[in-house]
């Protein structure tokens, strides 16, 4: 809930307006999981609560495993027994949010300042789109999460890591299961509890989209939003059809012109997420056709060497053919930044999302901390 479903229910039940404050404070800043820990409510008021159906609290991490360059992932758990995973990237580059540098002084800079890391959360339970290099796509979609799901994920990862902002700085990334813009209202809704509740600076969140158009738009007319970053990872319609199926919908020439038309705030610029799949979309040609179709925009490229999984056909390219790919897309003035894949030996890097439970390969041969919580 908002603060003004709250208000409501709290004019309602009668109760003064100042309640409404003290409901959010203790759900998303002291992250109470039960109307009995709000101490600042009546007895009574928070009975009248639960007869009325009101609960509070996080969804439960379920399974937690951690990677050997700190990475965190999660399994979380709704109460339906739904669940899906939320990464924990400790201080670095982490991928998208911040100022959205990635460059190695910037993290070198950053490692003496605690509390600047990353969480990278699900926007669905498994997902619709089919890219056909992106292992949540096997599980196909099973819901939408709600905006108390999507918001309880972040207070479940900021809760285990025992930080809080706005006083730890951190970014937040809507880049791990589902695609956000197939869940729009609850994905925006999400946004602003975030930020208004949460204490998550706007410009330190960003979500990516496999490109549904309409919905590009809709965003740039958003009050609150997070930056976005678009999946491009093909240069040609020929190329993105094979790859994402969705480019049928919505090509590329549909997808570009959504990117070039968006109302952009000052000193902020649009992402595009490259894939790499060697031999497949890496070739120099591909490079200049990618300078081609953003030339002259206000965006930089995230180069990402494909992540491996079980299901996926596709190879990943050495770093010399990722580093010559960057190089070509500077040489044609386009910012370009090669993402450094975080937790791949977890199975928590870019595209690898996947119900534990479900995939059976990584997970035995894991090491797992569970259960994380009871
Ligand atoms: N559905 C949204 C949000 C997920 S973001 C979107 O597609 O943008 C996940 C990012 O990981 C996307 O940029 C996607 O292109 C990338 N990705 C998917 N599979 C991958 C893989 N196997 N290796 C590396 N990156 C992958």
């Amino acid at each position: 809930m908002d603060r003004e479903e709250l208000a409501d229910l709290i004019n309602e039940a009668g109760e003064p307006g100042y309640r409404a404050k003290q409901i959010l404070d203790a759900v998303y800043r002291q992250r109470v999981e039960s109307l009995d820990q709000i101490s600042t409510l009546p007895a009574e008021f928070r009975e009248s609560l639960a007869r009325n159906g009101v609960s509070v609290g996080a969804p439960r991490i379920e399974q937690k495993f951690v990677s050997q360059d700190g990475t965190v992932r999660y399994l979380i758990a709704f109460a339906d027994g739904q669940s899906v995973e939320a990464v924990w990237m400790p201080e670095g580059d982490g991928g998208e949010a911040g100022d959205g540098s990635e460059a190695g002084e910037e993290a070198q800079e950053t490692r003496s300042r605690p509390g600047r890391s990353t969480i990278c959360i699900s926007s669905q339970v498994g997902c619709a789109v089919d890219c056909q290099f992106c292992l949540t796509a096997l599980l196909g979609i099973k819901r939408n999460l709600s905006a108390g799901d999507i918001v309880g994920q972040v207070c479940a990862v900021l809760k285990d890591q025992q930080v809080s902002p706005p006083e730890d700085r951190i970014n937040l990334v809507f880049m791990g299961m589902g695609e956000p813009f197939l869940n729009y209202d609850n994905f925006t809704k999400a946004a602003r509890l975030l930020v208004e509740n949460v204490g998550i600076a706007e410009r330190r969140m960003t979500v990516s989209t496999a490109g549904i158009v309409p919905r590009i738009y809709d965003f740039g007319r958003e009050r609150i939003r997070p930056k976005l970053a678009i999946s491009l990872n093909a240069s040609n319609d020929l190329l993105r059809t094979r790859l994402m199926p969705l480019n049928k919908k919505w090509n590329l020439e549909m997808l570009i012109a959504a990117a070039r038309t968006f109302p952009l705030r000052t000193r902020e610029c649009i992402t595009f997420e490259y894939v790499l799949m060697g031999g497949v979309n890496d070739e120099p040609s591909n490079a200049k056709e990618v300078a081609e179709l953003v030339r002259g925009m206000r965006c930089k490229v995230n180069l990402i060497a494909l992540n491996p999984g079980p299901g996926v056909e596709f190879a990943t390219p050495s770093p010399e053919r990722v580093l010559a790919f960057q190089n070509s897309l500077r040489a044609s003035g386009v910012p370009a930044f090669v993402r450094r894949p975080r937790g791949r030996d977890i199975f928590a890097a870019c595209g690898q999302l996947k119900r534990t439970v479900e995939s059976a390969t990584p997970a035995s041969s894991l090491h797992s901390i569970s259960p994380a919580r009871e």
